[in-house]
């Protein structure tokens, strides 16, 4: 009988089977929806059953209730080939980088992360010793962020490595902060420096590809040490939410940059129903992101704005509060929220409005 046949076979005993029916589309590729469309799409007809899921999709992570405090829980998927590539990743990075991407969802609510779940599937070509620095990455991270590693599942796979990390953490329900919550005039802030992580990726793809070319050539690569660190080592900003705590204030809405300060920041208007106007000049970028980006001919403000992985926080907070973080020198104000029906704008250096789309740019008539 061919697969097929089974499936016509067992379908009856499918509960609910039209559930998706209805839905099919003409165009059944995933990539006509793309990742947010296809997360949208998948999750548009769940209904919260119980109370203390205080909130479930569509945010950096759940929020649950249970008890004085709530908790916050994230997950993430990193795959072989898709998110890491194992020629220029070493696994002690990867652990490591896998544990503080999912600390970042946390910090990006105002919570703590706390505990660590860790499922991994592995392919033969995996040695002890490999798994074993995978870990040291992992452990490293936990203990540098105060995390437990609680639990996870270990499984085989046919092809390569996929890692699936989940991230718990707790945080004070009146403080927790959504990607929702921005107002009309709100300061828009970033933490830190943005696209650095995006070039040390392209630095290691030129690499990669110099390798295949020439395995006998050694790299140098002590000239961008900075951006190798961004992309391979990347931190998670525990230190802005200690601040915010120590200033007594709560952002009126938050989220990791992980897709590129563009996306991440249509994610907060989209949410929070809002436009925004941010100031090119305002966008901080570090020197060696600037330089390498000449050596690549890319634009050091496309690279921030579209390169992603920085994991940095954006925020907004109320004008009151600016006193509160004018004087951070890890935090950089870039432009205010606007009104709904205005659209999501980019100002030039020479007062050119740019509409902000979330991979490239279109200008816009001023
Ligand atoms: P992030 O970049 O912060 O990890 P994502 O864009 O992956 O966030 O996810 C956005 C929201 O969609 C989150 O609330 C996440 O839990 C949810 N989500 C993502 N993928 C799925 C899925 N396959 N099923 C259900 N919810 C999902
Ligand atoms: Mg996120």
């Amino acid at each position: 009988m061919k697969p097929k046949n089974i499936l016509i076979f067992v379908g009856k005993y499918l509960i609910n089977n039209n559930y998706m029916q209805d839905t099919v589309q003409n165009n059944d590729e995933i990539s006509s929806l793309g990742e947010f469309g296809l997360i949208r799409h998948l999750t548009r007809n769940i209904k919260i059953k119980n109370t203390s899921t205080l909130a479930g999709v569509g945010d950096d992570a759940a929020i649950l209730d249970y008890g004085e405090k709530v908790i916050l829980v994230t997950t993430d998927l990193l795959t072989e080939g898709i998110h890491f590539n194992l020629i220029y990743t070493p696994l002690k990075h990867l652990g490591y980088k896998a544990a503080v991407v999912s600390f970042a969802d946390i910090f990006a609510m105002n919570g703590i992360p706390r505990q660590l779940l860790l499922s991994l599937a592995v392919s033969k070509k995996y040695k002890i010793s490999m798994l074993e620095a995978l870990y040291e990455g992992l452990l490293l991270a936990c203990d540098k962020y105060g995390v437990d590693l609680a639990g996870g599942d270990t499984s085989s796979s046919l092809t390569g490595m996929t890692l699936s990390v989940t991230a718990l953490g707790e945080s004070e329900r009146n403080k927790t902060v959504l990607r929702k919550g921005a107002k009309k005039n709100d300061l828009i802030c970033v933490t830190g420096d943005l696209g650095a992580a995006y070039l040390g990726l392209q630095v290691l793809e030129r690499e990669r590809r110099l390798y295949h070319d020439h395995p006998d050539l050694q790299p140098d690569l002590s000239n961008y040490s900075y951006l190798l660190k961004r992309q391979l080592k990347p931190e998670a900003r525990a230190d802005i939410i200690r601040l915010f705590r120590e200033a007594d204030f709560v952002p009126t809405s938050m989220i990791d940059v992980s897709d590129g300060l563009a996306s991440d920041l249509l994610h907060i208007c989209n949410a929070s129903g809002a436009g925004c106007k941010i100031y090119a000049d305002k966008i901080p970028i570090h020197p060696a992101t600037i330089e390498a980006a000449g050596e690549f001919n890319i634009e050091p403000l496309i690279a921030a704005l579209n390169g992603g992985e920085d994991y940095e926080l954006l925020f907004t907070i109320s004008p009151g509060n600016y006193d509160k973080i004018k004087t951070q020198p890890e935090i950089a104000v870039i432009g205010h929220i606007t009104d709904k029906d205005e659209k999501p704008l980019l100002i030039t250096p020479n007062n050119t409005s740019i509409e902000l789309k979330a991979q490239g740019w279109n200008a816009t008539e001023n």
